[in-house]
């Protein structure tokens, strides 16, 4: 079997030198050898090119060679003989002869005689020019032998007469007969190494295959990491950049607004009505460069994970009344009908960082108004407080609803990612970065809530925020701390 470990890169399996084990399945082989070995009544053993057996089938030479080699000669003998066949020359030394008859599996095939008189057949296999290992048959009592060697007497001290019983048990063979059975052999051998091969080697080219596939994967994902790391590097770079031109931008701008309002209520001498109208045109433009380098600057610090929230009892409904105020002079500009729905009994406080869930609702009120056309409508809906479903927890919902332009079902996830606009070209006609619901969506699960949108193409937006009433003490969003005791929340 091969050792060669995955993933190690080593030459094709089709370059390589196999070994019998790597062509026969030793459980297979072993059977097929053991009812030869019965067939013929003549012991086969296979042994591999480092002298492993493969397979041993015992022949009917059992009784007879333990007689011989209960005598400490005899064994002595007996293993010099069976170490000369296991690991000696494949060749004619030693008294072996060639048998005459077809180079079967490619190399000679050799008598070799016993010193008890009886013989051996070696057959060398060789594959496409190896040697991969070798067979010995035997042994067997060859037809010509009549009586044992006297030096089985003399030398080994055995007795005679009763190894001459014996042998008698053991297959005698003609030289005709030895090889048929070893051209049989060599023919079922063959079949099997041939079939051996072929399943070792598609095995073996299947899983090269994928070895392959797999350390190109292994390549192409490490291709991506570098890339992902070269992105990931170059949003921070960008959110670092932009924090800091809003920044440097936001200083300037608060002046240039200040002084215009200045200018506007006289306070450096009076103004005629042009006049007035141009210098409340640079504060309104001004506010609103003033909101989209604000959102600029939340998001880089939330993007550079900066940002902390604060927790403490908050009161919603107050919260919500205060965020209509500073979208109703737009929403009347508009002409739209601005309502709110409180819920009708007494609403508990809930924990969360006052002004981040001022800006989600005001973001969600101002988008409401800036996407819904002159004569519509917004509505904003806060729940009592109670189960929410969503969460698993006891917690409250706020709905921001509006009959405006509506959002195509397939953008509806988009629109939560920073600098996504439905309408991104030049010429549109709503103002805006694409940051306000990047920033809702962050402030929101900062606080371990939900915000999710329904909306119909003509009809109107549905954005729905859903909040615990405490934020969790775990998970994605920052630490939470528990207000004060002293300032648990009363009953209003
Ligand atoms: P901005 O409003 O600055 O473009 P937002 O992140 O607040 O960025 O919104 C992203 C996009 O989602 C908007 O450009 C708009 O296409 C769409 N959108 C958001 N709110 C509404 C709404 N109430 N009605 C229709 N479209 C909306």
């Amino acid at each position: 079997m091969s050792t060669d470990k995955p993933g190690e890169h080593v030459g094709s399996v089709l370059q390589r030198k196999l070994s019998l084990v790597d062509m026969l399945d030793p459980g297979t082989f072993g059977d097929v050898v053991d009812s030869l070995g019965e067939l013929y009544r003549v012991g086969i053993r296979v042994l591999d090119a480092q002298g492993r057996t493969l397979a041993d089938a015992k022949g009917s030479n059992g009784d007879f060679c333990g007689f011989v080699t209960a005598s400490g000669e005899g064994r002595s003998r007996c293993n010099a003989q069976v170490s000369r066949m296991t690991e000696g020359p494949l060749t004619p030394v030693q008294g072996a002869q060639v048998l005459p008859g077809p180079a079967l599996l490619g190399g000679e095939v050799l008598s070799q005689p016993c010193f008890t008189g009886l013989r051996y057949v070696m057959m060398p296999v060789v594959w496409e020019g190896d040697v991969l290992g070798r067979v010995l048959f035997g042994p067997f009592a060859p037809e010509e032998l009549k009586e044992l060697p006297a030096s089985l007497a003399e030398v080994v001290g055995v007795d005679l007469a009763r190894a001459s019983e014996l042998v008698t048990h053991v297959r005698r063979m003609s030289e005709h007969k030895v090889s048929r059975m070893v051209v049989n052999f060599a023919q079922v051998m063959a079949a099997l190494l041939a079939a051996g091969q072929k399943a070792y080697l598609t095995g073996q080219l299947h899983l090269e295959a994928m070895l392959e596939t797999q350390r190109e994967l292994e390549t192409q994902n490490a291709q991506l990491l570098r890339l992902n790391q070269r992105l990931k590097e170059a949003d921070r770079i960008k959110s670092s950049f932009l924090g800091t031109v809003s920044h440097e931008l936001r200083t300037p701008l608060a002046s240039i607004i200040g002084y215009s309002e200045m200018l506007s209520e006289g306070l450096v001498g009076g103004l005629n009505a042009e006049q007035t109208q141009f210098v409340r045109t640079i504060i309104d433009k001004g506010n609103t460069l003033l909101k989209l380098i604000s959102s600029i600057l939340d998001m880089s610090q939330i993007e550079a994970g900066k940002v902390r929230l604060a927790f403490e009892w908050v009161d919603v409904q107050e919260l919500v009344e205060s965020a209509l105020t500073s979208v109703a002079p737009q929403a009347q500009r508009k002409g739209l009908v601005l309502k709110a729905e409180m819920p009708p009994v007494v609403q508990a406080r809930v924990v969360a960082d006052r002004e981040k869930l001022r800006q989600v609702v005001v973001n969600l009120l101002a988008n409401a108004v800036k996407f819904t056309p002159t004569g519509g409508r917004v509505d904003v809906r806060l729940s009592e407080l109670g189960p929410q479903a969503e969460l698993g927890a006891s917690g409250y919902h706020i709905e921001v609803e509006d009959t405006g332009v509506g959002i195509p079902a397939d953008q509806r996830d988009r629109i939560f990612q920073s600098f996504y606009q439905v309408d991104d070209s030049p010429t549109r006609e709503y103002g805006g970065a694409g940051l306000g619901l990047a920033i809702v969506k962050s402030y929101v699960e900062g606080h371990g809530g939900q915000v999710s949108v329904t909306s119909e193409v003509g009809r109107g937006s549905c954005f729905r925020v859903v909040m615990p009433q405490e934020p969790p003490l775990s998970g994605q969003g920052p630490a939470y701390i528990p207000p004060p005791v002293d300032t648990e929340p009363e009953r209003f």
